[in-house]
């Protein structure tokens, strides 16, 4: 065998003792019992209730977003997000290649195309520099517009991701954006808790949107939230989330199409618990990677990645990356873990290789495919430091 599976198995088991550890699970030992008791007491199970304007109000408390509407999970809050920032069909949205396939996949349910950008190795998030680039080179300027002179058609927004709980360089992307006339909506799904210059994730853009699905470092079962600090587009996105009822006591009616995306108040029961354990669950992330750098720090080949400059993350999953010149171990090294039971996935496949995209527009990708070859998640629970 290598030597470099083999230390990095050595490495995680020093840390983590005998497998099998999971990549990441969720704790559950604080109110979540409590609080769903007494939403099943209540019977306000459904999209309905105390729980989930709770949740809400925990969110901006939280985030200093103004405005927090929670949905059934992070997709439909992207959804809902990008339409809100005007996306319409056949309009492009620049997102990056290296993300989760929600991010390219809603998208898709507005009509539009995703464009895809390469990432930065010091934040795993969009490159602002590559994106300038990418733009003065392929789009135009027509009143006011910006548009895709290769597809004629417009670039309408653009997605930043906050990698694995890392924020991106949000800043950088938001001055690019102005330049070209964008806004910005924030896929802030992994970055709860997480901040840039002191400021949480999601807030920077017009809109950004949170997951809390079962493996986020706070979760609802499913999950969602979509963050605004603009009064008019809350109120928007509260009445598209909840099939675009009209308010009022017998009455039905709706005045246009909208979604059934509202949060259920039993999931909401749960995340109101969850919150109240989110500085425990980082605090607990943060002590994990000091120990994973005391572990892996010595070891040639691999880097375990640090929170960009500026920022405070949350850790939600530790991450490896191997040095390029060690990319070819990559499925030996994760066939290892695994074998040993440490879970450990890489990074996704790069949105423009998976068969829905293939036809879609995409910038050099230089350093996202590197990433891609290269990045390595292993065990990340909150509870292991
Ligand atoms: C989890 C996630 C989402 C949304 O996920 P849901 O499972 O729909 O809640 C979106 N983008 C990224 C990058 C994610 O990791």
């Amino acid at each position: 065998m290598n030597a470099l599976p083999a230390t990095i198995v050595a490495a995680l088991a020093s840390v983590l003792g005998d497998g099998p550890v999971p990549l990441h699970e969720p704790r559950l030992d604080g109110n979540e019992s409590r609080y769903l008791s007494d939403c099943l007491a209540s019977t306000y199970v459904s999209s309905v209730g105390a729980y989930a304007d709770r949740f809400e109000a925990d969110l901006t408390a939280l985030t200093g977003a103004k405005h927090a509407v929670a949905t059934v999970n992070g997709t439909s809050a992207l959804h809902i997000a990008l339409l809100l920032a005007g996306v319409q069909p056949g309009d492009e949205v620049l997102i990056p290649a290296l993300s989760f396939v929600a991010t390219a996949n809603a998208v898709r349910y507005c009509g539009a195309t995703p464009h895809f950008l390469d990432s930065q190795k010091s934040t795993l998030g969009l490159d602002p520099a590559a994106m300038r680039s990418w733009l003065s080179e392929i789009s135009t300027m027509k009143s006011g517009e910006c548009v895709n002179q290769t597809t004629g058609r417009r670039i309408t927004a653009v997605v930043p991701m906050h990698a694995f709980g890392h924020p991106c360089d949000v800043v950088g992307v938001m001055e690019v954006a102005a330049d070209y006339g964008l806004p910005v909506v924030e896929d802030a799904a992994e970055s709860l808790g997480s901040l840039m210059n002191g400021q949480h994730t999601g807030t920077f853009g017009l809109l950004g949107t949170l997951s809390f699905n079962g493996n986020k470092i706070v979760t609802t079962g499913g999950g969602g939230a979509i963050l605004t600090n603009d009064a008019h587009l809350a109120q928007r996105a509260k009445h598209l989330t909840t099939t675009a009822k009209v308010p009022h006591k017998w009455e039905y009616t709706h005045d246009e199409v909208g979604y059934n995306y509202r949060m259920p108040n039993i999931n909401a029961a749960l995340g109101c618990a969850q919150l109240e354990q989110l500085d425990s669950f980082i605090a607990s992330k943060r002590r994990l990677y000091d120990i994973y750098l005391e572990a892996l720090g010595q070891v040639d080949g691999v880097t375990l990645f640090q929170e960009p400059r500026g920022s405070r993350g949350n850790y939600w999953l530790q991450t490896l990356i191997l040095d390029t010149d060690q990319a070819d171990q990559r499925d030996e090294v994760l066939k290892t873990l695994n074998d040993n039971g440490f879970m450990a996935r890489p990074a996704w496949t790069l949105l423009p290789s998976l068969k829905p995209f293939l036809d879609c527009p995409s910038a050099p990708l230089a350093e996202a495919k590197l990433l891609e070859q290269t990045i390595i998640n292993v065990p990340s629970s909150a509870g292991l430091a």
